[in-house]
């Protein structure tokens, strides 16, 4: 403090300052931590970080209490009463690993597929998929599949990139931006730095979503849809780009498949498929030529006159259409006209009509120009980079419904004909995207790929290009524990975690050994169906009493719901204890212009006996014998755990986990050999790598060879050839050419409909599944039970929280201690309800009570709640009475996990057909008041989880920076 200074504005507040990156999200922002005397004192962002540019959030400034936090794992644990009843004792980690390698040496040596490996929200899913494989079982996914994985194979199959991680929108160029659902939790403070840009460059940004909060809270126009119908919305949409013939039909023929020849041959096997040349490639019709050719030799030549309509016979006599003219027969129907989409989606014909206007105003009579002269893959000059400033963004709203996979589809479908994908204002891929469509990695795990002790010979996840790529036997049955890649959901690219439980208790498809796990709260806020899911984790055989799941093993760096459930509990570290990777091979943090990896180092050692995760995974690698982990001579191969590893495992020559300073002396990038002080000078630049593109890099990247070249020599990709963008996608046509009777790999009976129907080449909409199976009486009580539960009932995460793991901070909870049923005035007005009233939520399959809070800004047919605010008691260490277990509650217990019968006693996961991704937002709900004489909290209750062993007593005040108290500056 100076004399002239009486107040401190910025009191130095530790004797050294590290940086690393934030795990309070999933956003992966740079912060410098500052310590003084062995002590977190304050965290703040950094400046110089392409992701957050210096901006902290609220969560991502609370990591102190995260780190400090009284729930805290202290020791391995090893139960020793009933599974469930949170009976453990504290054992050395020499016996934790010993136990753990026992249960996998003999699983891998007899069938390793008896191991079930998933992760949470794991950000070293090259490492754990990687691992897996190396063990030889199939049966490996973090959550993507209970998160986004439809917004992210959406994307994939229609663009070669998709939305938040792999792209993002022109935030600096963009007139006009549309948002789809809630996204405030994948892309915190990088959304929120670039509306402020948006907002003060003058752009519309209109936010399509049921609630009017977060970021919907700024928008010049909130349309509050209701849930599940935005697929129908942006088809609406296209009906009137086509009626206004506001399509840009120069992109589309040039970067698109809208010229490519689809054969119409009903009944046959080559129906719906492309026209191709005897090297395969898609044929276009050239009027020119008077003939059908090549896409590709049509787009070399200047005199080409690429047809976008019309019928066309094949030197053959066969019959082919252009895409776009399927398109444009299919949306200019009137069944998509607004009047049709109006009811269904709450938006009003009009208002819809006025969207399509305002979309193509932006689009065609605000064009973007840059001056800057490219070249395209097929050598056409063009002297500026010409945009349509129109972008979206879409995360986990749209996503988390049966239908989400075709709504993403249609989203890109209305980029595509926009012409806004990689142009100067519009939507814009970060590397290493875009991929070629699909990418060329096959899930490993077929008839023949799995063997004892042996690897698999390839990842567990990949993506499906037909029938003959899924993991199934010979009669159809799945090859994996959670039917990933099965007919129940053939793409589903991210697994399927949230049925692993059920599946491995009913033995369908096959019982397991061990169940193995980190990071994901399964007995708690990450399953549907929640008391069930319980029961499932301690379910018995009743001949032989013995748990239908033998081993459980669990890795937390907290006392979670979860916790309770693992027979064997292997303690992690806070994210400011260990070292960690961002790597471009899994979860990029790239921006549009350029690639950027980044690292966590330990800041801090730990001051318990825990370890992190990622070095206990390789540990146990090597003491069961993994190939990869082990040297010639049988010894670990990385003594020095997860930074080890990150510096020295290459996954193909040259390429590892980390692109910057690569190569013996740190020159090379992308590509290149280990380079031994690799992290010092990651850490030196602030724990993050970046490398920024040229301007002529910048955009068109999918066709743009001075981009896909770059992206080639940096490993990313494996060919420079121009990715044409799919608006019609042959790979589902092939799916649904299976069920009508045709290939080698044909799905079972039972199947046939249901891949028939759903698996449209062109982006299609369908009320969400629950939805339908109410309408004909498939859910519960009553003749009618759409007309038993009219009313939808959703979720979103506070921007202040980040799912469970927040919702225990102490400085966090101070904000969000217990979660309100937001309900709109036109329904409590119906109800007779007033703030403050409790009330029962009930669905088909449970009942739920909650406190109300009466909301404007919220959709008429929909209720909604922040997630995972409730907990059960006992659980993060918290008291049993805390307002989380006593005035939160957990919509989860009301989502069933499974869809009702629908003859042949089978039950499919509540899920979307295409992706198995978990349908959490097609939840419908009725409400009942409360009786006045009901007890004033939360139901279901469970019992208290007790404090487990190690955990610290628990402080009746939390309090930060009293022990500071007195000391100097
Ligand atoms: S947005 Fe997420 S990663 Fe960034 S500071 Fe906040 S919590 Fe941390």
């Amino acid at each position: 403090m100076s004399d002239s200074h009486p107040i401190a504005y910025s009191p130095r507040t530790g004797e050294e300052v590290k940086t690393t990156t934030c795990y309070m999200c999933a956003c992966r922002c740079g912060i410098k931590v500052h310590l003084k005397n062995g002590h977190v004192r304050y965290i703040e962002g950094n400046r110089d970080h392409p992701v957050n540019k210096g901006v902290l959030c609220a969560k991502g400034s609370a990591g102190i209490m995260q780190h400090y936090s009284p729930a805290r794992l202290s020791k391995p644990l090893l139960r020793t009463g009933e599974r469930g009843s949170g009976e453990f004792k504290e054992i050395e980690w020499e016996e934790a690993l010993g136990i753990a390698a026992q249960w996998l040496t003999s699983i891998r040596a007899d069938d390793p597929r008896k191991l079930a490996f998933f992760t949470g929200r794991d950000q070293s899913q090259a490492l754990t998929g990687w691992w897996a494989s190396q063990f030889g079982t199939p049966n490996y996914a973090a959550h993507g599949g209970f998160c986004s994985v439809n917004m992210a194979a959406g994307g994939i199959y229609s663009i070669g990139g998709s939305f938040w991680e792999f792209g993002e929108p022109d935030w600096e160029l963009t007139r006009y931006f549309m948002m789809f659902g809630i996204a405030e939790d994948h892309d915190s403070n990088p959304i929120k730095t670039a509306l402020g840009k948006l907002k003060a460059n003058g752009a519309k940004f209109v936010s399509v979503n049921p609630v009017r909060t977060g970021y919907s809270a700024i928008a010049d126009e909130w349309l509050g849809i209701t849930p599940g119908t935005d697929g129908l919305f942006v088809l609406a949409l296209v009906h009137e780009l086509l009626r206004a013939g506001k399509v840009d039909a120069p992109y589309l023929v040039r970067y698109t498949n809208a010229p490519w020849l689809v054969i119409q041959n009903p009944g046959a096997a080559d129906d719906g498929l492309f026209a191709r040349d005897e090297e395969g490639k898609p044929l276009v019709w050239d009027n020119a030529a008077g003939a059908a050719v090549s896409g590709e030799s049509a787009a070399r030549r200047d005199d080409a006159e690429v047809v976008l309509s019309g019928e066309h016979t094949l030197p053959d006599g066969r019959t082919a259409t252009p895409v776009f003219q399927l398109l444009a027969s299919r949306y200019s129907d009137v069944s998509y006209a607004p009047a049709a989409a109006a009811e269904a989606t709450g938006i009003s014909a009009q208002t819809i009509q006025r969207i399509a206007f305002e979309l193509a105003d932006a689009a065609f009579s605000q064009t973007v120009e840059l001056d800057v002269p490219w070249t395209d893959c097929y050598g056409r000059k063009h002297a500026k980079m010409v945009g349509r400033p129109v972008a979206l963004h879409a995360m986990r709203g749209i996503s988390a419904h049966s239908n989400g996979f075709q709504t993403c589809r249609a989203l890109h479908l209305l980029q595509m004909l926009l012409g806004t994908v990689d142009v100067p204002g519009g939507f814009r891929y970060k590397a290493p995207f875009p991929k070629p469509i699909p990418p060329p990695q096959l899930p490993a795990g077929k008839p023949g790929e799995v063997a004892p002790n042996t690897p698999m010979g390839g990842p567990p996840l990949g993506f499906p290009a037909g029938p003959s790529d899924l993991l199934v036997d010979a009669d159809g049955t799945p090859r994996r524990i959670d039917k990933a890649y099965s007919w129940e959901a053939p793409i589903a690219a991210h697994g399927m975690m949230h049925t692993v439980l059920a599946n491995a208790v009913r033995g369908d498809p096959y019982p397991i050994d061990t169940l193995f796990m980190y990071m994901a709260n399964m007995a708690w806020n990450s399953a549907m169906n929640t008391a069930g899911t319980m029961d499932l984790l301690t379910a018995k055989d009743p001949d032989t009493g013995a748990y239908r799941i033998p081993h459980i093993i669990y890795s937390d760096a907290f006392s979670s719901e979860m916790v309770g459930f693992a027979d064997l509990v292997l303690p992690d570290t806070t994210y400011l204890e260990r070292w960690d990777c961002i790597s471009i091979m899994d979860r990029p943090i790239s921006s549009a212009d350029g690639p950027a990896d980044s690292i966590r180092q330990p800041v801090i050692a730990p001051d318990r006996d825990v370890r992190p995760f990622q070095d206990v995974l390789l540990d146990l690698g090597a003491r069961i014998g993994l190939p990869g982990l082990l040297t010639e001579a049988g010894e670990p191969k990385y003594p020095g755990g997860y930074a080890d590893y990150l510096v020295n495992h290459q996954y193909r020559p040259g390429v590892g986990s980390l692109a910057g300073w690569r190569g013996v002396d740190g020159t090379e990038t992308g590509v290149g050999e280990p380079n031994a002080n690799q992290l010092d000078r990651y850490i030196e630049n602030g724990c993050f790598w970046r490398e920024e593109l040229q301007p002529q890099q910048r955009y068109f990247k999918h066709c743009n060879p001075a981009y896909l070249e770059y992206s080639v020599a940096r490993g990313f990709i494996g060919g420079s050839n121009p990715i044409v963008l799919q608006l019609y996608s042959e790979q589902l046509q092939r799916f649904r050419l299976a069920a009508q009777g045709h290939g080698d790999v044909q799905p079972p009976e039972q199947h046939r409909t249901r891949i028939e129907r759903y698996f449209d080449p062109l982006p299609s909409w369908y009320p969400p599944l629950g939805d339908e199976l109410l309408a004909v009486d498939g859910g519960g009580e009553g003749a009618n039970d759409a007309e038993h539960y009219p009313v939808h009932a959703i979720t979103q995460r506070p921007m202040a929280m980040y799912h469970s793991w927040g919702s225990h901070n102490a400085w966090l909870r101070q904000l969000h201690g217990a979660n309100r049923l937001y309900t709109p005035q036109v329904l409590a007005d119906e109800l007779g309800i007033i703030d403050g009233d409790w009330v029962w939520l009930i669905s088909p399959h449970g009942r739920v009570k909650g406190q109300v809070k009466i909301m404007q800004g919220v959709n008429r047919h929909t209720v909604w709640t922040w997630n995972a605010i409730g907990k059960r008691a006992g659980a993060w260490n918290l008291a049993a009475d805390a307002p989380e277990s006593t005035r939160g509650f957990l919509l989860n217990h009301l989502i069933p996990d499974l869809l009702p019968e629908q003859g042949g006693g089978y039950r499919y996961a509540n899920a979307d057909p295409i992706t198995g991704q978990a349908a959490w937002y097609d939840l419908r709900v009725r409400l009942e008041p409360a009786g006045a004489d009901e007890p004033e909290h939360t139901e279901p209750r469970f019992e208290p989880l007790p404090r487990l062993p190690g955990v610290a007593e628990r402080p009746t005040t939390l309090q930060f920076g009293e022990q500071f108290r007195g000391e100097t500056q």
